[in-house]
């Protein structure tokens, strides 16, 4: 089997490593020359991702072709959508809020109070209207908490940029008790549905995921199956990842949303690798190879991800690559660390990630920070 994987980023990298195991032979497109599937990879085509040239290349020497990011451009490549895997449809409307949102709330799944504001039309007026406070989201191109505006106050409105890519989705901001992930692995005619992940974020970024997750059983049940719903509804091939918020918002009740769909292996996911019987690499590797995903289930424990940020290595004088891990001797609950090899730290940058074994929810998670701060001391 020939897959290709539009990005490079550590997903890209992890999933070609689960594809290599299956022996399928991996071509990466990747643009960035210091991404980490350059620095370990054989064949990674440094092209961007609009090269018409290039894609067809690229999908030339590909049996399917998926991707590590819904913010690859989806117009170059309609003329490959057959080799595209999940569709080029389910990438065109997660990649755009404003798409996302409306397929969401028309096909009745739960979301927050929103508005769609159309390029050219006046953000500032719409979000007066809309009522304070709220957050104003970019429509196109926005992770880890870029191109987005908290809305709290009128100077607030007017300090906001007039325009954003793709135009604007206004959200009602909720008062967040937990934020979950789910993610389910589907082919034809058969799904697969993860353990739900507990996420907490910090400015936006993730920053652990803990499983099993410690809010009330019908409200994961509530996700998985709406997880499952909606990769129905998109008839994804691949893996889907829905993030929802558990939180109180105008209508006052505490209940589930969905936030946002992921149609890729997601950051709160690279717990599975230690975690459950099989990682979501696996899952997608299998999948795009024709092969058999088994219901997943959570090896025994409690199992907590922490992301490593740019800011560890500043803090050790480093400016990339390598990490000092000496005291990781303390830590011997931590099972795994993975170093994604960008050469590069930035404050916020994901560079790495570790995961820790532990027996309840608060312990481990604590166990993650104590960790990430002797990481942290020079
Ligand atoms: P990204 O594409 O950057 O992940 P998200 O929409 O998931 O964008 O927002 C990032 C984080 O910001 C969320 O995980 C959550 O912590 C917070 N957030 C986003 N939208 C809301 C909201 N409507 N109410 C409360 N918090 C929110
Ligand atoms: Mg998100």
């Amino acid at each position: 089997m020939k897959v290709g994987i539009l990005g490079g980023g550590q997903l890209g990298l992890m999933l070609a490593e689960s594809l290599q195991r299956l022996s399928a032979e991996v071509t990466v497109l990747e643009p960035d020359l210091e991404s980490p599937a350059r620095s370990r990879l054989a064949k990674v085509v440094a092209k961007p991702f609009n090269d018409a040239a290039a894609l067809k290349g690229f999908f030339a020497e590909c049996d399917v072709v998926t991707f590590d990011s819904e913010n690859v451009p989806a117009g170059p490549l309609k003329p490959w959508a057959q080799q595209l895997r999940p569709s080029l449809t389910v990438l065109e409307t997660s990649q755009d809020r404003a798409k996302e949102k409306t397929f969401l709330q028309s096909a009745g799944f739960p979301v927050v109070e929103h508005r769609v504001v159309p390029v050219g039309v006046d953000v500032r007026a719409a979000a007066r209207e809309f009522g304070l406070p709220c957050i104003a989201k970019s429509s196109l191109g926005g992770y880890d908490g870029k191109g987005q505006f908290r809305l709290k106050t009128e100077a607030d409105v007017a300090a906001m940029p007039a325009d954003a890519p793709g135009g604007w989705v206004l959200e009602e901001q909720l008062q967040l008790h937990a934020e979950l992930s789910c993610i389910v692995a589907r082919a034809k005619g058969r799904e697969v549905a993860f353990p739900v992940f507990e996420n907490v974020h910090e400015h936006h970024v993730l920053d652990v995921t803990t499983v099993p997750a410690s809010v009330e059983a019908g409200l994961q049940q509530q996700a998985r199956q709406v997880a499952l719903d909606i990769a129905r509804g998109l008839e994804v091939e691949g893996l889907l990842t829905v993030e929802f918020f558990v939180g109180t918002g105008r209508a006052g009740a505490r209940r589930l949303y969905v936030n946002e769909l992921a149609p890729r292996t997601h950051n709160s996911g690279h717990v599975t690798r230690q975690a459950c019987t099989v990682s979501q690499f696996d899952a997608l590797a299998r999948i795009l190879c024709d092969l058999p995903v088994p219901e997943v289930s959570l090896h025994p424990g409690v199992w907590c991800m922490g992301n490593l940020l740019g800011d560890v290595w500043l803090a050790q004088g480093r400016a990339g690559g390598a990490l000092d891990l000496s005291c990781w001797e303390q830590y011997p609950d931590v099972v795994d660390v993975f170093l994604y090899g960008k050469r590069e730290a930035r404050p916020g940058r994901k560079m790495g990630h570790f995961v820790v074994r532990g027996s309840d929810q608060s312990q481990v998670a604590a166990r993650a920070r104590a960790f990430r701060a002797a990481l942290s001391k020079r």
